[in-house]
């Protein structure tokens, strides 16, 4: 699969490639060169030989015998001994999909200390997870390596990852390594009965949900959002066989020289109570009214594309498609229309209550509890008894 082509004879030795190439792929021996197996076939080379002397080999299609390809294997992210909650996201999604296919849903951790994750796993349905032990700080080309050694033996028929920066970052990787498919940010998932993989996502602005297939190669690769599969709740104990994973002589070129940990901060998307603004508000200071409901709620303000782009609230606040998914318990949805790129990032949520002047704004067709009528009248009203419900001791549950 790898196929760059070096052509010495017109190679005027500039090492202008060897300087491009990400993964430090292309060596130097005396006054020729070779490009080796860390080689992704990403093209920077070619694009800055001066001499023309790299190109990109026939890619040569290797039958996949797809029969020999089975089981779901997700991706389990761990750092800093724990397991992300995305994880139980999928394992949900893995566990609906095997159910139909008769397939086992195993799974795999890289990280440091992977021993402890099997406390956070074994009340899941899991037949193997496989534990690669390395350092804490992750590391694109050794965690592909690793991770395209546990697919290598086990050929799972579909690999599920978190669309988490960690994802994202691995899953192009490993996809290319095997020549395959990847769809990222997936909304729904479905198996077909030849164990073919429906990867569902909304594609040209949200306009259309389009229905993605990797017919002829294995594994099939996707991502999913995070938030926009219902985790699974832990139950029993399983039997799960947690098996100790090496690869010799895994290394990485890469070198952490520090790392600086975000502060963690709640965002939108852990909140349980979310009070949105639409464009239905007049004037910035009015979100205040807003903010003031979700904070006796216990929750916080979001909002829409919109109000964003009128610069009234931070782009991380928003709610949606090019925005952050969000489940929460209780959705409060003020002033807003219901574009489809909206309800993309929210319609997850336990209950939607929507207010809105327009008794034929779509957003009442998800709403579980649709209020026609002014934000201006009931939001206040909605303070004044939740103040009310306060003073008398009332519990909000
Ligand atoms: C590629 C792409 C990606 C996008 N991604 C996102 C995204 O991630 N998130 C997102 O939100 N949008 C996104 N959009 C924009 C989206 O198409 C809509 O334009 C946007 O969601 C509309 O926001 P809104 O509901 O606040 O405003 P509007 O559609 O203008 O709706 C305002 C609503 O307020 C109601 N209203 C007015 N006055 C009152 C009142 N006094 N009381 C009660 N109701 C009132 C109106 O009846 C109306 O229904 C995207 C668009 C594109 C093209
Ligand atoms: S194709 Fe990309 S990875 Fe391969 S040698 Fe060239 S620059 Fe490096
Ligand atoms: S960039 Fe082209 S000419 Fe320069 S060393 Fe690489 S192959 Fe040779």
């Amino acid at each position: 699969m790898r196929n760059m082509i070096i052509n010495n004879e017109k190679c005027i030795l500039c090492e202008k490639c060897i300087e491009s190439c990400p993964f430090f792929a292309i060596q130097k021996n005396g006054d020729r060169l070779t490009i080796g197996e860390d080689c992704s076939a990403c093209g920077q080379c070619r694009e800055v030989c001066p001499a023309g002397a790299i190109k990109m080999g026939e890619s040569k299609k290797e039958a996949v015998n797809k029969e020999e390809w089975k089981h779901i294997l997700v991706y389990i992210e761990y750092r800093h001994e724990k397991v992300h909650p995305i994880t139980y996201q999928l394992i949900g999604k893995a566990s609906e999909l095997a159910a139909s296919s008769d397939d086992d849903v195993c799974g795999i951790v890289i990280g440091k200390n992977t021993a402890l994750a099997k406390n956070q796993l074994k009340h899941y349905p899991l037949k193997k997870v496989f534990l690669y032990e390395t350092e804490e700080h992750f590391k694109a080309d050794l965690y592909e390596k690793l991770f395209s050694n546990c697919i290598d033996k086990m050929k799972p028929s579909v690999v599920l990852m978190g669309g988490t920066a960690e994802g994202r970052s691995l899953a192009p990787r490993a996809a290319t390594a095997f020549r395959t498919g990847l769809t990222a940010d997936c909304t729904e998932l479905i198996l077909r009965d030849n164990r073919e993989l429906v990867q569902i996502r909304p594609a040209f602005g949200g306009n259309i949900m389009a229905q993605i297939v990797t017919p002829d190669t294995r594994p099939q690769f996707a991502t999913v959002r995070y938030n926009v599969m219902k985790p699974i709740e832990p139950d029993c104990e399983h039997e799960t066989e947690f098996i100790a994973e090496a690869v010799e002589g895994a290394y990485s070129k890469l070198t952490i020289l520090e790392a600086v940990p975000r502060p963690e901060r709640k965002g939108i998307a852990q909140q349980e109570i979310l009070v949105v603004a639409g464009k239905g508000v007049k004037k910035k200071e009015d979100l205040a009214m807003l903010e003031e409901l979700a904070v006796l709620l216990g929750g916080e303000l979001a909002s829409t594309r919109g109000v964003v782009e009128k610069g009234w609230v931070a782009s991380d606040k928003q709610i949606g498609l090019s925005g952050q998914t969000v489940r929460p318990k209780l959705l409060i949805a003020c002033g807003v229309s219901g574009s489809v790129q909206f309800m993309a990032g929210m319609s997850g949520a336990d209950n939607i209550i929507a207010i809105n002047t327009d008794a034929d704004a779509k957003i009442f067709h998800i709403a579980h509890y649709p209020v026609c009528g002014d934000l201006y009248e009931i939001v206040p009203e909605l303070i004044k008894g939740i103040k009310h419900s306060v003073r008398d001791g009332i519990h909000l549950a």
